[in-house]
Parts: C-alpha cells; sequence; structure tokens
C-alpha cells in the first residue's frame, strides 16, 4: 500500500471515530515496503491522538539481512511477531483448496466466514477493504474486484465478500493441527494459478476508484 492510501485510512478512521484496538501490518514481508518507517509513524500519531490503547503489530518472516536491519528500526512500543523463517516447513493449513471443489461443501453457508475474520477482523489491501486478509489475497488472483472503496459501515456485514471469497478459501474447514509439507492446491485454484500466469487481473486501487491500473 501507498503512504497516500495509509493516509486514507486513519481519516476515515477519524471521521468515523474508530479507535481500533489492534492494527497488524501484514505483507508479502512488510520490511521490504520502502517507507515502512513513514507508515509506522504515521500509525503512532493516529495512535497517540486517537486511541493510546492500541496495539500495533508487525509481522515479519525475519528473514535475510536486510529484514533484520530494518527490524532493528522498528520503536520499542511495535509488537513484532516474528515467524523466524529458517526452513522449508509450512506453518499454514491448506489455503489453495477450495471447499467449492469438495462436495462435502456443496450446500455450506460461506457467509459464515471462518475463526479468522472473528480473530483478525477486517483487513485493508491495496484494493480496498475485505472481510480478512486472505480475501483480499484472493482477489488478486481472482479479480472480483470487490474490495470496498471506503470503510465499511457498521450496518455492513460484508456478507456478499465473504459469499464470494469463503468458498475459494482452505481457512474455511478450519483443520487447525494440518501442517502442510509441500504445495497442495485444488482444481479451481489450479485454473485460477494459469489464467494469472497469463493475464493478471486488473483491480481499482483504494481510494482511487476511478482509476484503473495494474
Ligand atoms: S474462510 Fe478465508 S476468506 Fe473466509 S473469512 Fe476465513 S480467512 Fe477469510
Amino acid at each position: 500500500m501507498t503512504v497516500e492510501q495509509i493516509r486514507l485510512f486513519l481519516d476515515e478512521s477519524i471521521a468515523g471515530k474508530i479507535r481500533w484496538e489492534r492494527i497488524r501490518i501484514l505483507g508479502g514481508e512488510p520490511t521490504l515496503h520502502p517507507n515502512l518507517l513513514e507508515i509506522i509513524d504515521m500509525i503512532r500519531n493516529w495512535r497517540l491522538d486517537y486511541a493510546p490503547e492500541a496495539l500495533i503489530e508487525l509481522n515479519t518472516n525475519g528473514y535475510g539481512h536486510r529484514v533484520r536491519e530494518v527490524l532493528r528500526l522498528i520503536p520499542d512500543d511495535i509488537i513484532i511477531k516474528n515467524s523466524n523463517k529458517n526452513c522449508r516447513e509450512q506453518l499454514f493449513d491448506s489455503f489453495n483448496i477450495a471447499p467449492s471443489d469438495k462436495i462435502a461443501y456443496q450446500f455450506a453457508d460461506f457467509r459464515n466466514g471462518c475463526y479468522l475474520a472473528k480473530m483478525s477482523g477486517i483487513g485493508l489491501t491495496p484494493y480496498g477493504y475485505y472481510p480478512c486478509a486472505p480475501a483480499g489475497a484472493i482477489d488478486r488472483v481472482f479479480g472480483f474486484d470487490t474490495g470496498r472503496d471506503r470503510l465499511p459501515t457498521e450496518d455492513d456485514d460484508l456478507y456478499d465478500q465473504l459469499k464470494k471469497f469463503c468458498r475459494l478459501c482452505g481457512h474455511f474447514e478450519r483443520r487447525f493441527h494440518s501442517k502442510v509439507h509441500r504445495p497442495t492446491m485444488s482444481k479451481t485454484w489450479e485454473n485460477a494459478y494459469e489464467l494469472y500466469s497469463i493475464k493478471r487481473p486488473i483491480l481499482h486501487r483504494y481510494g482511487e476508484r476511478d482509476i484503473i491500473v495494474h
């Protein structure tokens, strides 16, 4: 996300009197963002004025010299969640297994979402707001382009997004303890990645709804 998008997010939060309990900065690998320190400062300033109790977290894999150099510059009041990646074993479950590819989920109500939407809350990406961060990642591959361009209001349950994204999301199965040791993917994802490799979807960027970019 750009600095301008973060500014817009904070302005929207102020205008909507939203006092976030926790803001988590995720990637990719956020320490590789060229403006990370500036962004952190902006969020800290917002916290100082509007939500002194808010937690600010930075998720990193801690991998590599450059990442470790940036981590040394992060202020002490930022909580660093470091997965300390040091091997090929994956800690996450099989995100790329679409429940809609399984008979067992034929009649599932995908608007229910999963524990992640409750635990981690709403996700903001360069392409708008989603019910969770994974939904934003799914949209980048499938190209539905349904990110909200403005902070969702209290009466917006995001059901349309949950219905669209959870049917594709492996987290929906809630398999907490199944480690994944190799790439695993269902048919819908195989097809989606194939199309993605040929032509990436075009999404509207957050705050720039009238401008279409890659
Ligand atoms: S199943 Fe996936 S898309 Fe749906 S709420 Fe959970 S993490 Fe988000």
